[in-house]
């Protein structure tokens, strides 16, 4: 999973695109990267957090009107500054690209570039092999909107897996493109002359645009450097953007497919309450993991008319741990990331709200935490269903076999993490409640890493790819 934005038309891109990725950092913190240009292209890639990586006088080096930026969670890759976006190719006319998602034969395409393209790809970024791509399909073309809408179908009829891009194309202006299925949000606005593209709301209403609509799944947006805009669908395949996104992933503030992402967490929260009810479980109070499950909590205490407590206070400093790298990192940052407050919790029956089990690691800790905190009985509820299968389009989920849901039963789990209960989401319930508020017609989500009902389906030969890709971590 990653973050970027590309913006479009004014003299002060460099600081937006600062702020900007400031904002959508939660997306990724692995590195990050802007890219600008005014007649030359200026990049600069860094490790690490946006802050921590751009200085007053880097951003001042970052001139032009025109520019992309990217923060990084590595889905394909090392993950050092060597895969951190944006890329650049300086032939044709120079094009830089920055994506949100996972190229899933990323690897079949690199060996294309080479052996039949003659083009290199140095990092092992998936975006690289698609730009370069991308690149060969125009090279030697005096650039036209149609010469590179054929760029872009070739390149994509080539592609598997989930990809929302932003790319700059030299002198003649900024290109936004949506994959077919919609998998990975890209959302844009619009302020004056200048347009924003963003991966999610939150950055473009808070850098003063006006928010215009989610980009659709195929289409492809350009905005050439006198400010003309140009919209077309060019490929066309089932809306299926990624259910996760309002679970886990996204900020609760953003909106995608004209859904508040809080909203859809608090209805989630609602249907919860419903089972738990049904269940004749009781808790004194009802606990969040924070921060993602804090809509869903406030949902779940209403509705049983039980007390909601902040139980576990969040450390801001500390990363979040489902996007770190590394098994190890990840377990023994729990405990440093959050901190249980134990006059809430003793003597008490914890009801503890989370958006997901994935490997189960975590809500084991967890539960341990609060017991060790003194309550009685801790009950450990996820608001979304038993995640049972790995996702191909961008978010790291390993393998099947770390998935807990995929090789235990729910008893099995409940006896795993040590917890009193364990309910889980229903699948229907968690469908519905998401899009309970939306008007956007689209026809269904991803909800591959639930269901199996991968939109998308990525032969044998790849899948093997991805997964060497993500046990060499
Ligand atoms: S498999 Fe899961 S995480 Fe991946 S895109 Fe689909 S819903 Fe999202």
């Amino acid at each position: 999973m990653c973050g970027i934005i590309g913006i479009i038309g004014n003299e002060r891109i460099n600081e937006e695109l600062y702020i900007g990725l400031n904002i959508i950092q939660h997306r990724g913190q692995d590195s990050c990267g802007m890219c600008t240009y005014d007649g030359k292209f200026h990049i600069q890639k860094h490790e690490g957090l946006v802050q921590n990586s751009f200085t007053p006088e880097k951003i001042k080096m970052l001139k032009g009107t025109i520019g992309i930026g990217h923060v990084r969670y590595p889905t394909a890759g090392s993950g050092g500054v060597e895969d951190a976006q944006p890329f650049f190719v300086n032939y044709p006319y120079g094009i830089a690209m920055a994506h949100n998602g996972n190229i899933a034969n990323h690897k079949e395409l690199s060996r294309i570039n080479k052996n039949e393209y003659n083009r290199i790809v140095n990092s092992s970024c998936d975006i690289e092999a698609f730009l370069n791509i991308f690149a060969h399909n125009l090279e030697g073309k005096t650039f036209s909107l149609k010469i590179m809408k054929n760029a872009l179908l070739n390149t994509t009829n080539m592609i598997l897996g989930s990809y929302s891009i932003v790319s700059i194309i030299g002198d003649y202006g900024l290109l936004a493109y949506r994959d077919p299925y919609g998998f990975r949000p890209l959302i844009f606005g619009r302020k004056e002359n200048s347009y924003i593209f963003s991966s999610e709301s939150c950055a473009i209403d808070t850098l003063g645009y006006k928010i215009v609509r989610d980009v659709r799944p195929g289409e492809m947006i350009f905005i050439n450097n006198k400010g003309e805009f140009h919209s077309e669908i060019i490929t066309k395949a089932e809306y299926r953007p990624c259910i996760f996104e309002y679970i886990y992933f996204a900020r609760p503030d953003s909106i995608m497919n004209n859904i508040l992402v809080a909203r859809a967490r608090y209805n989630l929260g609602k249907t919860l309450a419903e089972k738990i009810k049904q269940l004749g479980i009781m808790p004194d109070v009802v606990v969040p993991v924070p921060d993602t499950a804090r809509n869903a909590a406030l949902a779940v205490a209403k509705r049983l008319h039980v007390s909601y407590q902040e139980g576990l206070i969040k450390n801001r400093y500390i990363g979040r741990t489902f996007i770190m790298p590394g098994q190890d990192i990840r377990v023994s940052s729990i405990r440093q990331k959050l901190h249980p407050v134990k006059e809430q919790l003793k003597g008490k029956k914890v009801l503890l709200i989370d958006d997901s089990i994935v490997r189960g690691n975590t809500s084991k800790e967890l539960v341990n935490l609060i017991k060790q905190s003194g309550a009685i009985e801790v009950y450990f509820a996820s608001y979304s269903p038993p995640v049972k299968h790995p996702c191909y389009y961008g978010i790291d989920m390993q393998t099947e076999s770390e998935l807990i849901a995929n090789k235990m039963e729910i008893e099995e789990i409940r006896n795993f993490i040590n917890a009193d209960a364990l309910i889980y989401q229903d699948y229907n319930d968690m469908v519905s409640a998401v899009k309970a508020d939306s008007n956007i017609k689209f026809d269904n989500f991803c909800t591959a890493c639930f269901s199996g009902d991968y939109p998308q389906p990525i032969p044998k030969h790849v899948l093997n790819d991805v997964i060497n890709d993500r046990t060499s971590k």
